[in-house]
């Protein structure tokens, strides 16, 4: 017993769909079951949204668009109430973070410390951003004034993973609320808790009824009705690539909306022949691989190394594992909570067990802890052929790989049809340069395994990502439109 578990017996939870303001059931009257995947108890029933209810998301999203409650509120307004929200973000932390643990499985610890904070300073600096940014004036004959304006893109849908639930949710709607947009939220049916009391929160800030909306439900039920809506201006999503493609089908198939797809990985860390301190090197790997349940998108699931360097780097990440603290995601002392549910401790197992069937050594781990936690598991000896070299694991899982030579290794790390993320360990900096520009990624690390912050654009190459970029002022080209106004000067 501690204070979360004392606090996770009091809490309440959300128990409707939020829309235009208010909590509501789905008109059908469906419900489904949300479960703690360490315990397997029933947390919470929540509707269960179809179109319906879509529907009437998005007819409340356009009216408090159209009548400018939000959108047409001078920039530092928006600000101050996007500024209120993280500050009620901060003061709920320990709810907020109980509620995230007991969902996602998530360990209390990452959701006080880095998920909580990152949240509300996300959505804290979007908000900031927005009475900073000019508009353009483009260069024409003085007989013209051409003005070159952003404008909100209107209705926005956000569909979200259930790794980050809150964090994804504020890399969403921290953009698209600070542009001026209304926006209508489908969190993951794992994780779908947090973002409902976000929204109570936001109201709570000043954020009017209708902008800021949360359908819960399956994909199929709510995600697809929302990528097929022809009143929704742009949809942002972040999940898997398989489900991504079809976003763009149903944009395609309805109204041609705006799509932003941040997608699956199979990051790489490239350790060349130069690298230094392989024992650090061991330490933050094990951390890029294993934290968060290795359920991250960037989480560096391949590590090839020069062969200079293989045997010490194995024997090195095999000791960082050797006393991993696994369990209760509400011990404030466990690093690796269960993975989210059955589905995916099945996936995860079946990716596992090809490794072994495929020839992998298992240095580490390679089998289930007890519920659903699953051991921190290196493979040695992997290779391009294996499983587990190319897809995406979204576990504890990771593959050692042997290379002949750095520029082996490079190559290798872009073999792959993903381009997340790579890390790069090299001591010269000329090296450092020239392989960063060569690895096919849309964040490479240099010495040290970085997601970058919200001041940096994040988003994948080939089929990790399509359209835009979450973070940074980036992000906001996924939420505006640019307009050209040209007025005739002439006498
Ligand atoms: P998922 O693709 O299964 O689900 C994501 C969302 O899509 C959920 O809300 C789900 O209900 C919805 N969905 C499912 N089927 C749908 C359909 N047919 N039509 C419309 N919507 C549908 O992904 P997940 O399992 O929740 O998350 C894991 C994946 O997310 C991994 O591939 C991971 O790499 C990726 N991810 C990427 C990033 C990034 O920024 N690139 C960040 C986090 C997670």
């Amino acid at each position: 017993m501690n204070a979360y578990t004392d606090l996770a017996k009091s809490l309440k939870l959300p128990t409707g769909a939020f829309i235009d303001g208010e909590f509501v059931a789905a008109a059908s009257g469906a419900i489904f079951e949300t479960r703690n995947p360490y315990t397997g108890e029933l947390i919470a029933t929540l509707p269960a949204c179809d179109a319906v209810d879509v529907d009437r998301a998005v007819a409340a999203a356009r009216r408090s668009f159209e009548a400018g409650v939000w959108s047409a509120l001078h920039p530092s307004e928006r600000k101050a109430v996007l500024g209120k929200l993280a500050d009620l973000l901060m003061e709920n932390r320990d709810e907020l973070a109980v509620m995230e643990a007991l969902d996602a499985g998530k360990p209390i610890t990452d959701c006080i410390e880095m998920d909580l904070p990152e949240t509300a300073n996300c959505i804290r600096w979007h908000g900031e951003a927005q009475d900073k940014l000019y508009d353009q004036i483009a260069p024409t004959a003085p007989d013209a004034l051409a003005l070159v304006v952003r404008e909100p893109v209107g209705v926005v849908a956000a569909v979200l993973p259930w790794n980050f639930p809150l964090m994804m949710m504020a890399w969403k709607i921290g953009p698209a609320l600070a542009t001026g947009n209304s926006v209508i939220v489908k969190p993951a049916e794992q994780t779908s808790l947090t973002a409902l009391r976000l929204a109570v929160l936001a109201l709570e800030a000043g954020v009017p009824p209708g902008v800021l909306n949360v359908v819960t439900g399956m994909g199929p039920d709510v995600g697809e009705p929302l990528g097929r809506h022809m009143d929704v201006d742009a949809l942002t999503f972040t999940g898997s690539t398989e489900v991504g493609r079809k976003f763009l089908e149903y944009s395609a198939q309805s109204n041609v909306k705006e799509v932003c797809l941040e997608m699956g990985g199979k990051s790489a860390a490239v350790v060349l022949s130069d690298a230094e301190d392989i024992a650090e090197i061991a330490e933050t790997q094990a951390e890029a691989i294993f934290w968060n349940m290795g359920e991250n998108c960037t989480a560096n699931s391949r590590i090839i190394a020069h062969k200079d360097v293989y045997d010490e780097l194995v024997a090195e990440l095999a000791k960082q594992v050797a006393d991993w603290p696994l369990g209760d995601p509400l011990d404030p002392a466990t690093r690796q909570g269960p993975l989210v549910s059955e589905e995916h401790f099945a996936k995860v197992s079946g990716l596992v067990d090809s490794g072994k069937a495929q020839g992998a050594r298992v240095v580490a781990g390679g089998e289930g802890a007890g519920g659903l936690l699953f051991k921190p598991t290196i493979f040695a000896e992997v290779t391009p052929g294996m499983d587990i070299y190319q897809k995406e694991i979204f576990g504890p899982v990771v593959g050692v790989i042997r290379a002949e030579s750095d520029e082996e290794a490079i190559k290798m790390a872009n073999q792959t049809e993903y381009g997340l993320a790579a890390t790069l360990y090299t001591s010269s900096i000329a090296k450092a340069h020239r392989y960063a520009r060569k690895l096919k990624a849309g964040t490479v690390g240099v010495n040290t395994y970085s997601e970058g912050e919200i001041s940096t654009p994040f988003g994948g190459f080939k089929a990790s990502g399509f359209g835009g970029r979450d973070n940074g002022i980036h992000a906001h080209e996924q939420y505006t439109e640019l307009k050209t106004i040209w007025i005739d000067l002439s006498e």
